[in-house]
């Protein structure tokens, strides 16, 4: 099915298109890389493709409620409908130079390949399958949303797949990797603890709860803590924050833990570990400072990303395994991670994330580069994979049934 798609005469033309398409592509990765877009303040970037997807000539083009852009390439029978995405939000606060900088034909610049590289393939994915008249059977929805990174908490997903929706499958372009396919994926929860006491002078108020104290003691629990290998589950303490000077007792004190595992379960036990342990700290504090002015400790949720699993050999996986096999490339079913992808497959909706094309390296610093050498193959391999998930009038039916939940 996937060769008879394949060596159609329109999939043959429109995947010349793509590779003669590459340079065009660059400098429109080029362009969109030098917008700045950190998590929660992608406007600039998120305004930038949406200009681009109404000149591209995409149907039913917006900007939604949070800011996620959209577009769809409208199907003869608008099912299934098979949304294709990549994230507009970058790691990096609006102060660092993103100016692309090609050295040797590398390119360097602060977010190039994750996830820029994505927005730049969805642009020519587009425009091949407008430029040789390609009719797909089901609807293709673009999408460039907000908030994939840290401080976004996947809150652009979040806010697609939180309302009504029909979409029967979600593909996030998100490894850099071509040959990647991620099924799936590692949950977070994410929580600040924040430790409150009255505080005082370290010689004329001792005796008085100390919430930095209070604070080592909750550490000291969580750190005994023992997890399960399988499901994998971690945590970690990562920042701590609190008090004044080294002879004021501390009135505020703070520190973050990351719980994550591939189980909805084990998140929500550790979550309920930690914030006792916290408890039982505050309590022992008092008991060690007995005062009318006890210490006690609030907790706060800072993240929440859904876990979940599909097997390996599920349709979804295997469709795009194929696709990328088609094409002469290796498949790899990589291990969990946190993606777009989450919410999708934590609610049973067929998603994975899949790789661009490239080479490249130092995600999340300031010294990412991409080598777009035969990056074409990319946008080729993807266009592929989606068309065969949404089929191809008069070529291929649509591989990817309806979702019913
Ligand atoms: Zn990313």
């Amino acid at each position: 099915m996937m060769q008879t798609l394949l060596e159609s005469k329109t999939m043959q033309a429109a995947l010349e298109y793509l590779k003669e398409d590459d340079a065009r592509t660059l400098k429109e990765h080029l362009e969109l890389v030098a917008i700045p877009a950190p998590s929660n303040h992608e406007e600039l970037r998120a305004k930038d493709m949406l200009r681009r997807f109404t000149e591209l000539g995409l149907e039913d083009v917006h900007m939604d409620e949070v800011g996620n852009v959209l577009g769809t390439v409208k199907g003869k029978l608008g099912s299934p409908v098979v949304m294709l995405a990549g994230h507009l939000d970058t790691v990096f606060p609006a102060s660092v130079d993103l100016t692309p900088k090609i050295i040797d034909g590398i390119v360097h610049a602060p977010g190039i390949t994750d996830d820029t590289r994505a927005l730049a393939e969805l642009l020519t994915i587009v425009r091949a399958i407008k430029e040789t008249g390609i009719t797909p059977i089901g609807d293709l929805v673009f999408c460039a949303n907000v908030g994939e990174e840290g401080l976004g908490d996947l809150r652009g997903v979040k806010h697609i797949f939180g309302k009504k929706n029909n979409i029967d499958a979600f593909i996030s372009i998100d490894n850099p990797k071509i040959g990647a396919v991620v099924n799936k994926g590692i949950g977070s929860y994410r929580y600040r603890f924040n430790f409150i006491a009255r505080g005082g002078h370290s010689f004329s108020d001792f005796g008085q709860p100390s919430a930095i104290h209070a604070l080592g003691i909750a550490i000291a629990k969580i750190a005994q803590f023992k997890v399960p290998q399988f499901p994998k589950t971690t945590y970690n303490v990562g920042v701590v924050e609190g008090g004044t000077s080294v002879n004021t007792i501390a009135a505020k004190a703070s520190f973050r833990l990351d719980i994550r595992s591939d189980s909805q379960e084990e998140l929500k036990r550790f979550s309920s570990l930690a914030i006792e342990a916290a408890q039982e700290a505050v309590e022992e504090e008092n008991r060690l400072r007995p005062h009318e002015d006890k210490a006690k400790v609030i907790v706060e949720q800072i993240g929440d990303r859904p876990s979940g699993t599909q097997p390996d050999d599920c349709l979804i996986v295997n469709i795009a395994s194929a696709a990328i096999m088609a094409m002469g490339l290796k498949a790899e079913v990589r291990p969990s991670s946190s993606t777009d992808a989450n919410v999708p497959i934590s609610l049973g909706i067929p998603a994975i994330t899949v790789g661009c094309g490239g080479r490249s390296g130092g995600s999340h610093t300031e010294q990412e580069w991409f080598d777009p050498k035969d990056a074409y193959k990319g946008p080729q391999k993807n266009l592929l994979m989606v068309m065969a998930m949404v089929g191809m009038d008069g070529v291929q039916e649509a591989m990817m049934p309806k979702f019913k939940s």
